[in-house]
């Protein structure tokens, strides 16, 4: 897999000392298919690439990196500053009824996402919301709007087929204002491509609406042609954001970047699945990882949650949060959450390369066979020893070795791997798992 590859690139790097031009072509080469297989399209990896280049070569590698993992570092970075800039939500800075106006081709998610925002609107931002279909086309499409609307817990607006879409949209608008909604979200025709006289629709319902937000609404899923969706909606309508859709597919959501760099505008939410819940705040710096098919941190941390129970995880978090250290007791609850969740090797594959190397080294698959020898040694100490590792000389390996039926060789190398695994920690300090335990609320 592309991920091999790119780790490989990285070790491959280890004995190098400087950014080069030739370590930095290899990396692009490497960068470019990864971005192609990830459907991004063409021009947009020209452009990425090239500015990464710029940005490499003045780069210095400090510490114990290499070269390989500073310019995935900085291919990262860039990546993620390119498909967004901070958490951009839903702009309701106007007097209310603020007007979101969805467009977007036909199956995109349009209206499964009105009802996905009305929600998120009525939960987070304490919202009265208001939704209404445009959609005259396909009498269902009403109905599933109404449908989604009632899950959502939001209110609907009825629409009669045989009107027309801008009457219908401005009666819903006033039917907002007199019964003081604070947001009316207007759901739109689909478009099974490109087609003049839907564009010419929509741009007038925009002209009548002035909507605060104007959303385009794409499938992660479409790949390449979402450049020219991406374009002709863009040239039509000015957009306020685009909303990804069927992140949850398999795609490595490419479109993110093409969609980012033609439309100008911020991604602000994800579909992630096709309940009414499955929506989330675009984070960048997460989907970069993935598109570059590197894994990343905050899925890794996410599955940890998922194997164990959420108290041991927390508490865990609040060490490394207060900086209080991570010590053996610790180390021993990690190993019994890693065999839960398949193994050190499976959580290996999720971690971003610079770490996997890092764990690489530590020769953690092997690790994997020991585990339970592993807890053995750790359970010949006393807590004391546990929770000061330090305290760990000669006479006392010896006498847990013994009593753990090991060679001193064997304690010495699971305090190699607590340490290995202590450094990661202080890695996550900073980011995953942070994340993750505030959306947990804690
Ligand atoms: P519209 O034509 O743009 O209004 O699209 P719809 O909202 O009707 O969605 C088209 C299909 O995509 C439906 O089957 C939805 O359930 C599905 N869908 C929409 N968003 C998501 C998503 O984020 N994940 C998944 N898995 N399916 C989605
Ligand atoms: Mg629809």
């Amino acid at each position: 897999a592309l991920s091999d590859r790119l780790s490989k690139l990285v070790k491959s790097m280890r004995g190098q000392a400087r950014i080069t031009e030739t370590n930095v072509q290899d990396m692009m080469r490497e960068v470019r298919m990864a971005l192609l297989e990830a459907d991004v399209a063409l021009p947009v990896v020209r452009d990425f690439i090239n500015r990464v280049k710029e940005k490499a070569l003045g780069q210095e590698v400090v510490g114990s990196l290499n070269p390989g993992q500073v310019l995935v570092g900085i291919v990262h970075k860039e990546l993620a500053a390119t498909m967004g800039e901070g958490v951009a939500d839903i702009n309701l800075a106007v007097q209310p009824p603020a007007v979101i106006l969805m467009a977007g081709l036909q199956g995109a998610g349009k209206t499964t996402t009105t009802a996905k925002l009305a929600k998120h609107l009525i939960e987070r931002r304490k919202k009265k919301v208001l939704t209404v279909s445009a959609d005259v086309y396909r009498p269902a499409a009403i109905e599933q709007l109404k449908t989604v609307t009632k899950q959502a817990g939001a209110d609907w607006f009825p629409s009669r087929p045989e009107d027309k879409p801008r009457d219908i949209a401005l009666a819903a608008l006033d039917h907002a204002r007199r019964h003081l909604f604070d947001v009316l979200l207007v759901d739109t025709a689909g478009r099974l491509a490109i087609d003049e006289a839907l564009m010419a629709e929509i741009r007038e319902l925009h002209a009548a609406l002035n909507p605060i937000e104007t959303l385009f609404v794409v499938d992660a899923m479409q790949g390449q042609d979402a450049v020219n969706t991406a374009k002709a909606f863009k040239d039509a309508l000015p957009l306020t954001g685009v909303v990804l859709t069927k992140l949850d597919g398999d795609s490595r959501g490419g479109a993110a970047l093409s969609v980012r760099q033609i439309t100008g505008a911020p991604i602000k939410f994800a579909g992630v699945s096709e309940k009414i819940d499955g929506l989330e705040v675009f984070d960048a710096d997460r989907h970069a990882g993935r598109v570059l098919g590197m894994g990343d941190i905050v899925a890794l941390v996410e599955e940890v949650q998922k194997g164990v129970d959420i108290q041991a995880a927390q508490k865990l978090a609040d060490k490394v949060r207060s900086g209080e250290g991570f010590d053996l007791n610790d180390f021993l609850a990690q190993l019994s959450q890693m065999k839960k969740m398949g193994g050190l090797s499976g959580l290996l594959d999720k971690l971003p390369s610079e770490l996997a190397a890092k764990a690489g080294q530590a020769d953690m698959g092997k690790a994997e066979k020991d585990v339970r020898r592993m807890e053995g040694i750790i359970n010949s100490m006393t807590p004391l020893e546990r929770r000061k590792p330090d305290l760990l000389k000669a006479s006392r390996k010896r006498r847990i070795a013994a009593g753990a039926g090991v060679q001193v060789q064997e304690v010495n190398r699971l305090l190699n791997q607590f340490e290995q695994m202590r450094d990661m920690m202080k890695k996550m300090k900073g980011g995953g798992l942070m994340k993750m335990m505030k959306r947990m609320g804690g």
